[in-house]
């Protein structure tokens, strides 16, 4: 599935890989895997077709993960007729950095993001410590994955020009040919020496209480060393978590504090930390923080005091908060609801 979407915080969704298998507490009540079920059945969703099965607590996923070919190439083509800038979340109905994705397939995504600078890219992940892995690999070693980086081109390359040909074919003064023939074009030649970290992806990472907070902190806030814009989302808040002060411990005992918030870290013997990819932690603040109790039958209700909390920590680190709905499906008014300025779309006020 890909298009029009109810996520509050993007415009719309990009699915080009399927599938998945349930990682941690916040996966309980997926909502992907009761979506794939039912698409699972429909003749015209094909990608869907046995990727779930039934078990007695409801649908529950086989554990495939599946690339379905052409789902980017037409959001590509898509999104550059686009006449205004679009948040763009990718992956809704998997995890990017799933134990059976590849680097492949992060490469296709990163390309994409490369080709469509004027749109925003959000990528969700449980995986981030996978995120990190590969996206370290294209960074640092390119030359060594040019197959991989040159084949995820050259499908965006030539869906673009395949558009374009069909409408020049039709009107040889088109102007959405040129555009994507304009694209391709870009595709074929400035994208070849992309530079990392892309500007306008949003990594983030989804914290559903502290444990899992304090498990998936270090990739995010190495990314962010690395100058990718990174984010947390605790959607479904399952606890009260605390972003400026994880605890992380080593298996010999040592161990030291974060504040996401800040980008700052300290152990109790030391003091502060240095942070930059050469210090003791590579670590700079994240950008972005969302949050949002779970929805549906079987809900966990949280106290919406404790996303209020947050809020305000947010606000005092003067890091953006966007606020989803709290356990019975509400916006409260007091609730922030903002974006780091750069993922402001065309006509968005800051
Ligand atoms: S990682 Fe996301 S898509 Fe995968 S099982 Fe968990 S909630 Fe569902």
């Amino acid at each position: 599935m890909s298009g029009a979407t109810k996520i509050e915080f993007c415009h719309m969704t990009v699915n080009p890989l399927v599938g998945c298998s349930r990682k941690s507490p916040g996966c309980d009540h997926c909502y992907a895997v009761t979506m794939a079920r039912r698409h699972g059945g429909n003749p015209k969703t094909p990608q869907y077709h046995g990727l779930t099965r039934m078990s007695i607590g409801g649908p529950e996923w086989t554990g495939e993960v599946r690339w379905v070919p052409g789902v980017l190439e037409k959001a590509l083509v898509g999104l550059t007729l686009c006449r205004t800038s679009k948040r763009v979340f990718i992956c809704s109905m998997s995890d990017i950095a799933h134990e059976k994705a590849t680097l492949q397939h992060l490469a296709n995504v990163y390309a994409f993001a490369a080709a469509l600078p004027r749109h925003k890219i959000i990528l969700i992940t449980k995986r981030p410590d996978l995120l990190l892995l590969r996206t370290r690999a294209l960074m640092e070693r390119l030359e060594n994955f040019r197959d991989t980086w040159d084949a995820a081109r050259k499908q965006l390359y030539d869906a673009c020009n395949a558009a374009a040909r069909a409408r020049f074919s039709v009107n040889r003064d088109s102007k959405s040919a040129l555009a994507l023939q304009n694209k391709a074009e870009a595709i074929g030649i400035l994208y070849a020496d992309v530079r990392f970290p892309l500007k306008n992806v949003m990594l983030m990472a989804t914290v559903e209480d502290q444990e899992r907070l304090e498990e998936r902190i270090e990739p995010m806030m190495e990314l962010a060393a690395r100058g990718w814009h990174t984010g947390l989302i605790s959607e479904p808040m399952l606890s009260g978590i605390d972003p400026d002060r994880i605890t992380i411990s080593n298996e010999d005992g040592s161990g030291y504090n974060i504040n996401a918030l800040e980008g700052t870290a300290w152990d109790e013997e030391n003091g502060e930390l240095s942070t930059d990819l050469d210090g003791e932690v590579p670590a700079k603040a994240i950008e972005w923080f969302v949050c949002g109790m779970e929805q549906g039958p079987g809900r966990r209700l949280l106290d919406i005091r404790f996303a209020m909390a947050r809020a305000t920590e947010c606000a005092i680190a003067g890091v953006p908060c966007f606020f989803k709905k709290d356990s019975y499906g509400r916006y409260p008014a007091q609730m922030p609801r903002h974006f780091p300025e750069w993922m402001l779309c065309d006509g968005e006020a800051k």
